[in-house]
């Protein structure tokens, strides 16, 4: 039986104008229209969107977030960045922090943890990607790697509650591969067993579509989904969230 508290979680990455607002139609009416439980769909566009996302989203069911925030809680001479109370402030929810393209640019899990830490105090609720890259999988080091996110990521953070793991192996992102079933109930679980806490939710991101997400509803320790690509395109998002209920 699926998890009924699911989190679909849409990232736009880079992608996305005022043109796109029309498609998010077909969204809204689904989630009215549907008894998708309060809160479980949320979308991260880039930050030019998220006013008129929540203007769109008005009176609906779905959360907004960010995709990524500046380390500092203060204003400061940071051309081109945006801080955790600055999506605060305009109305997100939730902030991705730590996805591999923005690790793949540079930044390390120290900076990471800084970033959590901002995105807590601003009362955001984090995204916090994790995972290993082609070349580590091979080695064998997955755990090794997840570990050291986890424990330097997460460093002096005690109520981590707000906090959603997402499992996003480098190699599945935008490739069209997923894990197989069983390695990726073994992570999961790997994953849970480092939060004290046995409510802690662990999501799945990587090439997330509507013809794969059969198999990966099936495991049944997953807590919802990060889906890019899919994610953009209306009729593809809704029918994840219907496959994974039906
Ligand atoms: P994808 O991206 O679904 O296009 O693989 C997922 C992500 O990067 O969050």
């Amino acid at each position: 039986m699926t998890n009924k508290n699911m989190y679909f979680i849409a990232n736009w990455k880079m992608f996305g104008d005022l043109r796109s607002l029309n498609s998010l139609d077909k969204v809204i009416k689904f989630s009215k229209s549907n008894k998708i439980n309060k809160g479980r769909l949320i979308y991260c566009p880039p930050y030019t969107l998220i006013s008129s996302f929540l203007k769109k989203f008005i009176n609906c069911q779905i959360d907004i977030g960010g995709q990524n925030c500046h380390e500092s809680e203060n204003s400061g001479p940071y051309t081109g960045f945006v801080n955790s109370r600055m999506l605060k402030n305009i109305g997100a929810n939730y902030v991705i922090i730590g996805h591999s393209e923005n690790r793949e640019k540079g930044e390390n899990n120290k900076l990471i943890n800084q970033k959590i830490k901002s995105a807590l105090k601003a009362k955001l609720k984090v995204i916090f990607c994790i995972g290993e890259s082609l070349t580590e999988k091979r080695k064998k080091k997955t755990k090794s790697i997840l570990s050291k996110q986890i424990k330097v990521g997460l460093d002096k953070i005690k109520n981590k509650k707000n906090i959603f793991i997402a499992y996003e192996p480098v190699w599945a992102i935008g490739t069209g591969i997923v894990p197989k079933s069983k390695d990726l109930l073994k992570i999961v679980k790997f994953i849970k067993s480092k939060f004290k806490d046995k409510s802690s939710k662990v999501l799945y991101g990587g090439s997330v579509n509507p013809q794969n997400i059969k198999s990966l509803k099936e495991i049944n320790n997953i807590d919802g989904f990060l889906i890019g690509g899919a994610s953009q395109n209306s009729k593809k998002f809704i029918d994840i969230v219907k496959k994974t209920y039906n």
